[in-house]
């Protein structure tokens, strides 16, 4: 129960994700006296679990720049196997994609013409890792308790003015309650409490990539190495297990993530295109039937798979991409996941949240009380996060694009893997980050949106030619060799890279 029924703060942090968590943890070591305001209550289930080379390159500099050493273990798999296996997690080795074809069986052949596998860590004890987000981000907030954060759940913000500072009026268990903050972070993960407190709108306009997902936890979800082993595809020369890894399923109308985590549990989920019309209308069970239907070996993925408790039934989103109109206002600041959201592809949300961390926690540091520099640095941030989001459309709406096409896929995604080792780069080098994947490039930038252009001309054709997807090949080789240091789109690596994180 809160000690008095008025509380004062400088920082009001509503939810507490991951992300709301490790700002307040981050801004409490900085001196400001913060709050965490969640309407839910630890430990609940939560998606976006893929954890990637760029958000643990974040997390080792954060303990160490914002005194929060317990943080280093959580970046690599064998610190946090060490530390804390009470917190379940998987392997995260790199990203895997399989093409299958509707109606058949999957098949490949010696140039692994429909695999590919990009390493990103040399073995499993260097490696990334997949969260189970509902112990994650319990094990955050304990931590925020522990530094004596006050931390209220079940506690929901009905409304807000603000004069001089903040007046929230909440609702907790045990009856009303008024917060008084000068600035307010939202780290709510969508854009409903801030249209409530400030009006800014939330929409899905500007975006190319249009999808949506069905998902859930199982239990006993096969295992897609033994599954080739049995259809006797070898398996030698892959650079590390797959099912270690972001396993991608990739489809014609979308593509399927499977993440194992050390407990026998998987999470799996489709994401697919909005405008897949044999989808139009169904229900979520109708939708989740008709691509086992049509795709017979994630059928046999499944066969023997059960729900998990939580969260125990299948999930349905809504269409997943979301831009707020403004990132910031006039004491206020939105986190980058309530400011947008592009797709899961990637696995990028939670690197993208910790880098936009970074740039609000230096702008607050640096210019709480002075309101013009204030003001400029959080223009800049809003900058930063349009730029980001639109990068990250791009290059995800061109995959969906190039699904039905694999070597169109493999091509194009290499735009992706070229940018994210890129950033990777300026991070090890220790450079100021810029904006996340080098959206701040304009060479970057330029050539996927080149490369854009091009891809919509071959697919504006019936079937795109053995020569069109060589010619395209050979022009996104071209366009990324001053930034390919990690032999992206060598004909002799046959779509097996053994380790692509930046090396300098
Ligand atoms: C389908 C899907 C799959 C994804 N997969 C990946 C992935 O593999 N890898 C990856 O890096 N990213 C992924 N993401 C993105 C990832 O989910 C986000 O980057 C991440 O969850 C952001 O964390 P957060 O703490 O900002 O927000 P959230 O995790 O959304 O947490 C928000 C918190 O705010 C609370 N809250 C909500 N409303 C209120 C309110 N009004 N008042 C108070 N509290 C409130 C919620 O209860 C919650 O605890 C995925 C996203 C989706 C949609």
């Amino acid at each position: 129960m809160p000690d008095n029924k008025e509380q004062y703060f400088d920082i009001l942090i509503a939810g507490a994700g991951f992300a709301g968590s490790l700002t307040a943890l981050i801004l409490h070591n900085q001196g400001f006296k913060v709050c965490v305001v969640e309407k839910g209550r630890h430990p609940r289930f939560a998606i976006g679990e893929s954890s990637t080379p760029i958000a643990d390159m974040q997390l080792r500099d954060i303990a160490v720049k914002y005194n929060l050493p317990w943080l280093h273990d959580f970046s690599r798999y064998g610190s946090w196997q060490q530390s804390h296996p009470e917190i379940v997690c998987g392997i995260k080795r790199g990203f895997s994609f399989f093409k299958h074809h509707p109606g058949q069986d999957f098949t490949t052949d010696a140039n692994h013409k429909n695999e590919l596998l990009v390493a990103a860590s040399v073995d499993d004890i260097q490696s990334d890792t997949n969260w189970m987000r509902s112990d994650v981000d319990a094990f955050l907030v304990s931590k925020v308790q522990e530094a004596g954060i006050s931390y209220f759940d079940l506690t929901e913000i009905v409304s807000a003015k603000r004069n001089s500072e903040w007046e929230f009026n909440c609702i907790c268990p045990e009856g009303a309650m008024v917060i008084y903050a000068g600035f307010y972070i939202d780290a709510t993960g969508g854009g409903f409490l801030l249209e409530k407190l400030t009006g800014v709108k939330t929409s899905s306009d500007s975006f190319l990539t249009d999808s949506f997902t069905v998902f859930s936890h199982f239990h006993g979800i096969a295992r897609w190495t033994e599954m080739l082993k049995d259809a006797n595809i070898p398996t030698a020369d892959f650079p590390y297990d797959p099912d270690n890894s972001a396993l991608h399923q990739i489809l014609d109308e979308g593509w399927i993530w499977m993440l194992r985590f050390n407990d026998q549990r998987t999470s799996f989920g489709f994401v697919l295109s909005c405008k897949e019309q044999s989808l139009k209308g169904l229900q979520t069970a109708e939708i989740w039937d008709a691509m086992l239907a049509k795709y017979p070996a994630i059928k046999n993925i499944l066969k023997d798979a059960t729900l998990a408790a939580e969260p125990g039934k299948i999930i349905q989103s809504a269409r997943l991409q979301r831009k707020v109109d403004r990132c910031f206002g006039p004491g206020w600041a939105v986190l980058p996941h309530t400011a947008g959201f592009v797709d899961p592809l990637f696995s990028s949300g939670i690197a993208h949240s910790i880098s936009g961390i970074q740039k609000l926690v230096l702008i607050l540091k640096e210019h709480f009380n002075n309101p013009e520099p204030l003001f400029e640095g959080l223009k800049e941030y809003e900058r930063s996060i349009f730029a980001e989001l639109k990068l990250a459309d791009q290059l995800i709406a061109g995959c969906y694009r190039a699904m039905p096409h694999f070597e169109l896929f493999t091509a194009w995604s290499m735009l992706y893997f070229a940018a994210t080792i890129a950033y990777e780069r300026r991070l090890m080098r220790k450079e100021l980050p810029g904006y996340f994947l080098c959206a701040d490039d304009p060479y970057i930038t330029d050539i996927v949106q080149k490369s854009y252009i091009d891809l919509l001309k071959i697919l504006d054709k019936p079937q795109p030619s053995k020569e069109d997807i060589t010619q395209f090949t050979n022009l996104i080789r071209e366009r990324i060799k001053p930034i390919n240091t990690a032999g992206l789109l060598d004909p002799s690596s046959k779509n097996m890279y053994r380790h692509t994180v930046a090396v300098f």
